[in-house]
């Protein structure tokens, strides 16, 4: 697949229908999500901010995680970010690269595998005050081997739905191994 323009991060945009409503995101940046996810082990909820870009075609460009944060409130069923510590993050990012405040990850250390009320009533407070169409969710749940491997399930949250999307690398494969996939990919053995 070629690289046909560059994103503002210099990230190369490759054209194809396999990218299309999808979650672009680098083996580094799912790596950093995936440690952060970790500190769920202590059966409370974390996540922090998605940074990057929002294509026209629906898919999702993501160049950075945030964390929590200092002030986030954890609890075993609720999350709440650290405003302050997101403004931060999301600023930097900005002036480097022009990437955007474009969704959320956090964990649901008891399941379910799907976004609560209160999770889409503040992904869609946020819409109405952003200029974003639609707001990436990205899920993480403890895997087979609890939260050493992690699965992760991302949503597009819009004004009136509520989509699940494929997490795929920079080269346009799906990011299966140590357990990123949808849940119905689960008994698909991990790559090594
Ligand atoms: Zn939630």
């Amino acid at each position: 697949m070629a690289a046909d323009r560059l994103t503002p991060a210099g990230v190369p945009y490759m054209r194809g229908r396999n990218m299309s409503g999808a979650v672009v995101i680098s083996e580094r940046v799912m790596d950093e999500v995936r440690n952060m996810a970790r500190d769920s082990e202590d059966g409370s909820e974390t996540g922090g901010i998605l940074l990057g870009f929002e294509e026209i075609d629906g898919s999702f460009w993501v160049t950075e995680a945030g964390g929590p944060g200092p002030l986030a409130e954890r609890s075993p069923t609720y999350f709440c970010r650290d405003l302050d510590h997101a403004e931060v993050i999301a600023e930097r990012a900005f002036s480097i690269d022009g990437s955007q405040w474009v969704g959320d990850w956090h964990t649901h250390p008891g399941g379910p595998n799907a976004l609560s009320h209160v999770d889409l009533r503040s992904y869609r407070e946020v819409l109405v005050n952003s200029d974003l169409e639609v707001f990436l969710a990205i899920l993480l749940r403890p895997g087979l081997k609890g939260w050493q491997q992690p699965r992760a399930t991302a949503f597009a949250v819009s004004a009136s739905r509520v989509q699940p999307i494929r997490i795929i690398d920079l080269l346009g494969g799906r990011l299966l191994n140590r357990g990123i996939g949808t849940s119905r990919d689960d008994h698909i053995s991990p790559r090594t």
